[in-house]
C-alpha cells in the first residue's frame, strides 16, 4: 500500500527534526527545513539548496507541501486587487490587496464560507465549509506580499482578518498562522500591524487577550442595542452585548490597547438617535475608535446605506465624546472585493 504523504507544514519543528533523526540524518537539518518553509516560504523541496539531494529526496518521499494558488486575479479601478485562492481540496477563498498612499493592506480569509449568519454579508450565505489551515492563511499573506511588491513596489504594511470567515471561530489556526507571520523564525512582520476582526465572541476575545495581547482587535458592532443586533447578526442572541462589553474591558486591562469598532449605518435599522446614544455609551466604557464603513450592497437588498446627514450625526456625537471616528470609503466595490462582498463569484 502506498503511504499517504503528510503535508510537512502541519509538522512542528521538533517533528521534522525527529523525522531526520529516525532516518539517521543530523537533526539540525530539521531546523533548516523549518526555515525554508516559514521564513523563505518554500513550496518545493528542491528549493532547499543547503540540503543534499539525498535529503531532499527523502523529504519528497514522505511529505508534500500543499500550496494554495491564485486561480483568478481581478483589479478594481481604484487599484484594489482581489484574488481567488484555490486550496488543495479545490475549495476557493478570496484575499484582497488594498493599496493606499503609503501602505498596502492585505485582507485575508480565515474560513471557507463563514460560521456566522450576519444578514448583510454575502459570505454568510455560503455557510461554513471548513476552517483554513495555518499554512493556507500564511500562503495568502505570502501571495499578497509578492503582489504588493510587484504592483506597488513595497511590501505589505498591514494585515487584516476581514476576508471570508470568522477568525475567532478558527482561533487556533489563525493564531498559529499569525505566529508564523510575526515570529523571527517566520516572516518577521510586526504584530502591531495585524488586526483580528471579529463579530464579537466574548470568550475568544478574552482568550486572545491572555495569549496574544500584541495583535490588534477590531469588533464588528453595527449596533449597541441588543434587539437591533439580534436582527442583523442573529448569532449575537447567544453572545449578549453585556458579555461583549465585559470581554472588551478585559481586553483593555490585559493589553492597554484600544479596540476599533466597525460600524455600518443603514436606514431604518440603526439610523436613529437611540442607536447613536447607545454607541457613544458603549464606546465610552473603554478606549475605542470607530470606523464608519460604507455599506456594500450584496444583491437582493433589504439594506440601504443611511443618508450622509445621519452619518454626520454619528460623527458629531462621537467627536463630542472624544471618541476618534473615521468614515471609511469602500474599496474594490466594482469587482465585489469590498467588505461583505466576498462570495466566490468566479
Ligand atoms: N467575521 C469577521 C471578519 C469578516 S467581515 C467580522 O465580522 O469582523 C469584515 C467586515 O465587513 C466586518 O466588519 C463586517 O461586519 C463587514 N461587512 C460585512 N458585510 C458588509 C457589507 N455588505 N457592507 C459593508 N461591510 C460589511
Amino acid at each position: 500500500m502506498t503511504e499517504v504523504k503528510k503535508d510537512i507544514r502541519r509538522c512542528t519543528k521538533e517533528e521534522i527534526c525527529s523525522f531526520f533523526i529516525l532516518h539517521n540524518v543530523p537533526s539540525f537539518h530539521g531546523k533548516q527545513v523549518y526555515e525554508w518553509l516559514w521564513q523563505k516560504a518554500a513550496i518545493d523541496f528542491d528549493q532547499m539548496t543547503n540540503l543534499s539531494k539525498a535529503h531532499r529526496a527523502l523529504l519528497d518521499k514522505h511529505f508534500i507541501i500543499n500550496q494554495a494558488n491564485i486561480a483568478k486575479v481581478q483589479i478594481s479601478n481604484d487599484g484594489t486587487i482581489k484574488n481567488a485562492v484555490l486550496l488543495y481540496d479545490d475549495k476557493v477563498v478570496e484575499s484582497v490587496l488594498i493599496p493606499a498612499k503609503n501602505r498596502s493592506t492585505a485582507c485575508v480569509s480565515s474560513q471557507v464560507g463563514c460560521s456566522l449568519d450576519c444578514t448583510f454579508c454575502a459570505t454568510s450565505q455560503l455557510k461554513r465549509m471548513r476552517n483554513l489551515n495555518p499554512d493556507e492563511i500564511f500562503d495568502q499573506v505570502v501571495m499578497l506580499n509578492k503582489q504588493s511588491i510587484e504592483y506597488f513596489e513595497r511590501p505589505l504594511s498591514n494585515i487584516v482578518f476581514m476576508g471570508m470567515g470568522e477568525p475567532m471561530m478558527n482561533y487556533r489556526n489563525v493564531m498559529k498562522a499569525i505566529v508564523k507571520i510575526t515570529s523571527p523564525e517566520g516572516l518577521g512582520m510586526s504584530p502591531r500591524r495585524i488586526t483580528v476582526s471579529t463579530s464579537g465572541i466574548p470568550k475568544m476575545i478574552k482568550k486572545m487577550a491572555d495569549e496574544y495581547p500584541r495583535f490588534k482587535l477590531a469588533v464588528s458592532l453595527h449596533s449597541a442595542i441588543q434587539e437591533t443586533r439580534n436582527k442583523i447578526m442573529p448569532f449575537s442572541t447567544s453572545f449578549p452585548l453585556s458579555e461583549l462589553q465585559d470581554s472588551i474591558k478585559y481586553w483593555f486591562r490585559k493589553t492597554n490597547a484600544h479596540v476599533t469598532y466597525e460600524y455600518v449605518i443603514w436606514s431604518n435599522i440603526n439610523d436613529c438617535e437611540a442607536e447613536i446614544d447607545a454607541l457613544v455609551r458603549f464606546c465610552e466604557k473603554t478606549p475605542s475608535k470607530v470606523n464608519l464603513i460604507e455599506y456594500n450592497p450584496m444583491g437582493n437588498d433589504q439594506f440601504i446605506q443611511a443618508d450622509k446627514d445621519v452619518i454626520d450625526q454619528y460623527v458629531v456625537a462621537l467627536k463630542k465624546s472624544h471618541i476618534p471616528v473615521t468614515v471609511r470609503r469602500s474599496r474594490g466595490k466594482d469587482i465585489d472585493a469590498a467588505c461583505g462582498q466576498l462570495a466566490n463569484k468566479i
